[in-house]
């Protein structure tokens, strides 16, 4: 194991987490830094045979656990919450090393991932069933809450630890057990989370924690009749393949799936506010998020000023190391993830967009890639059409308001979009307009562990965090009480 900097190197195991022990296996797979290449330690490939145990033991710890009463799992989650904001640079770190992003990101992504725990912990205590008034004079009809049962967690590398908690907070404060399965990519963070919620007490069982081949495992668990929930977050294409194989089991699935989100700005934005918005909806986690601003339409009028403004803040963006200080853009994930996002702007340009701006690199072949921003985009182009997941400004002119709206709605994909206007007619005309499950109205930031998070179209089914989250982990009971008097 080969991290840097950590307080306690025990956040850090080469396993897997089964039924309350961290296990190895003859079989691994090589984890990198993507800065650097450099080799931070290894990681099991779990095999049919142990992952089947996995389930059987998640299946006997939910029968105990998803009857321990709320307040209980909540101080268990309490517990785990405190864990993490004492461990918070160690995770940050960890985070930084696997990922790639800076420090001072990976940090708001670990108080982030916390506050979904908070969150939850919460919600629970004030979750209820109802009495319903009875149209029968001797009849009552209660309805109850009940934990769904085992849940599969299968969670994305781009925020490693945001994307486990805002899920299993929410699973484990319903009663339910889980087992997580964190990107191969990026699994240390999420076996740092786990051994945290190894020491706030939880049961065996309760919660587990797998890697390896990632299809072998998402059939397995997909197909398994005790596998009663999928939660998953990552491309649309392995959405769609689960959806799939999770038909036989008639499994309940929240799938957190691709975006292609559009961030407007009308001729009557705060056009300060509008670029500054932009540049975190867009340069967060290096574009690599699936709610970055990917078309950016942008009222004809404002050509002028709204360049020279985005172009005054573009060369301040030090791109480098993230465990370095004073970096704000990490690498990339990987060499497959530069090579695509040189293919876009490639394509783009060859299609007649303009360059109008792209930082100096001097790094040839790297995993890093340049701010670059494009103008004169068109719809028909692939970058307009795919999630760019890297630092690149992709902009598109519009003359209206209903032409910028089609436009903006003319995806498969409905997770989140942006708009700025001053005028509050607008602002509810267009929020009300714009076919996304989540929309920043003079905002590029939705997420927050109050709200619900999701999307519609291609981009997925359910909803994380928020009022309804604990509802994905949860079934409805009705109760007939019958023969009273
Ligand atoms: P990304 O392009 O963001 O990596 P993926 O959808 O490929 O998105 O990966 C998201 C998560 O899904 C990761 O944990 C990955 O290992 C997992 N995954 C990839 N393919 C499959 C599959 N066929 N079945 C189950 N999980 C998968």
């Amino acid at each position: 194991m080969n991290f840097l900097q950590l307080n306690d190197n025990q956040l850090i195991k080469q396993a897997n987490y089964l039924n309350g022990r961290w296990q190895v296996s003859n079989k691994f797979i090589t984890v990198s830094n993507p800065a650097n290449g450099v080799e931070l330690g290894t990681i099991p490939v779990i095999d049919k045979l142990a992952l089947e145990q996995t389930i059987t033991a998640a299946q006997e710890a939910f029968d105990t656990y998803s009857k321990t009463n709320s307040y209980k799992r909540s101080e268990w989650l309490l517990k785990w919450y405190d864990l993490i904001l004492s461990a918070q640079d160690d995770l940050a770190k960890i985070l930084t090393q696997e990922q790639g992003k800076p420090l001072a990101e990976a940090k708001g992504e670990i108080l982030y991932a916390a506050s979904f725990i908070k969150w939850f912990a919460e919600q629970i205590n004030a979750d209820y069933g109802l009495t319903l008034n009875s149209p029968v004079d001797n009849k009552q009809f209660h309805t109850h809450k009940q934990a769904i049962g085992v849940a599969a967690l299968i969670t994305p590398w781009n925020f490693p630890a945001a994307m486990i908690t805002r899920k299993a907070a929410a699973a484990l404060a319903a009663g339910c057990s889980i087992i997580i399965k964190p990107s191969e990519l990026t699994p240390f963070t999420a076996i740092a989370l786990v051994e945290l919620a190894h020491r706030a007490g939880f049961q065996k069982g309760v919660i587990n924690l797998v890697t390896g081949n990632a299809p072998m495992i998402g059939d397995a668990l997909c197909h398994d009749q005790r596998v009663k929930k999928l939660s998953f977050t990552g491309s649309t294409p392995v959405g769609q393949k689960l959806f799939a194989q999770s038909a036989t089991s008639l499994k309940r699935l929240s799938l957190e799936l691709g975006g292609n989100a559009p961030f407007i700005i009308f001729a009557d934005a705060d056009l300060d506010a509008a670029v500054d918005a932009l540049m975190i909806s867009k340069f967060r986690n290096n574009g690599q998020t699936c709610v970055a601003a990917n078309r950016i339409y942008v009222d004809q009028n404002l050509q002028q000023a709204f360049l020279t403004k985005l172009k005054a803040k573009l060369p301040s963006l030090t791109v480098g190391n993230g465990m370095d200080k004073n970096v704000q853009l990490g690498p990339l994930i990987n060499q497959a993830a530069v090579d695509k996002v040189h293919d876009l702007v490639a394509s783009a340009i060859s299609a007649g967009a303009k360059l109008e701006y792209q930082a100096d690199l001097n790094e040839s072949n790297s995993p890093f890639f340049p701010v670059t921003l494009l103008v004169d985009i068109t719809p028909n182009m692939p970058i307009a059409q795919k999630e760019i997941f890297g630092p690149v400004l992709a902009v598109q002119w519009f003359d209206e308001e209903t032409e910028v709206i089609t436009r903006a709605n003319s995806t498969d994909a409905g997770l989140a979009a942006y708009f700025f206007s001053d005028n509050i007619h607008r602002c509810q005309r267009v929020a009300g307009a714009l076919d996304y499950g989540m929309i920043g109205i003079n905002d590029g930031m939705v997420s927050n562990a109050v709200s619900p998070f999701g999307g519609i179209k291609q981009s997925g089914l359910g909803r994380e965090g928020g009022h309804t989250g604990l509802a994905e982990y949860q079934y409805i009971k009705a109760h007939c009480y019958g023969q009273l008097s």
